[in-house]
């Protein structure tokens, strides 16, 4: 399983050294999120922020875009050095944000309450698909657990077809909830199951020790 931070969950006052000390623990690459107040009741940062943090690392940059106009977007984050871009199936112009994806790799975003099949005409073309289990917006939430079975028909789905895609996870996960997850997923995203208390402590227990 790959392990990617969502590091504006991090002190980002010191990200310099946390980006160093994360990397020594074994992370696989960084998740990014991206609120604009209006897709989601809360706001982070945008493309400056992945210029700055493609600076500090050589790993891979993914950027979850939880944002209105994705489209609008998705160049400036491919600019900046995004070597994956996420966007959310319930957007407006997802068909067209998704197509303007042409630098990095592509993702699609599921929210809870959204049905898989809604992007099943999808699944061909991405490289990632994102199951959210908890409502975007802040870290810190609980862990939809109904959302496991979304994610066990997900890897069912790609295992009986011919797909490509990661399946990625991202909500309230921690060294307890992972263990729900674990056997369906490629991909764990994870905030505060890392970034409260002890990194070394808590990547092992997400990365090496589900
Ligand atoms: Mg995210």
């Amino acid at each position: 399983m790959k392990l990617a931070p969502s590091i504006v969950s991090a002190d980002l006052t010191c990200l310099r050294e946390i980006v160093k000390e994360i990397e020594r623990y074994g992370i696989d690459f960084y998740h990014v999120d991206v609120m604009d107040g209006h897709f989601v009741p809360n706001m982070t940062v945008g493309p400056d922020f992945v210029k700055n943090l493609r600076k500090l690392t050589e790993l891979p940059i993914e950027a979850h875009l939880m944002i209105s106009r994705p489209e609008l977007y998705v160049k400036r984050f491919e600019e900046s050095g995004a070597d994956m871009i996420t966007v959310h199936i319930e957007t407006e112009n997802f068909r067209e944000a998704l197509r303007s994806i042409v630098d990095a790799k592509k993702g699609i975003a599921i929210n809870p309450e959204t049905p898989l099949h809604m992007a099943g005409e999808y699944f061909g073309d991405v490289d990632i698909i994102l199951i959210m289990t908890v409502h975007p917006g802040f870290s810190g939430q609980k862990f939809i657990t109904s959302m496991v079975d979304k994610i066990r028909e997900l890897k069912k789905i790609r295992d009986e077809g011919d797909y490509r895609f990661e399946i990625a996870v991202d909500g309230g996960i921690n060294k307890e909830t992972v263990k729900f997850v674990k056997n369906y997923v490629d991909i764990i995203c994870a905030a505060s199951g890392i970034f409260s208390g002890r990194l070394e402590e808590n990547i092992r227990a997400l990365k090496y020790d589900p």
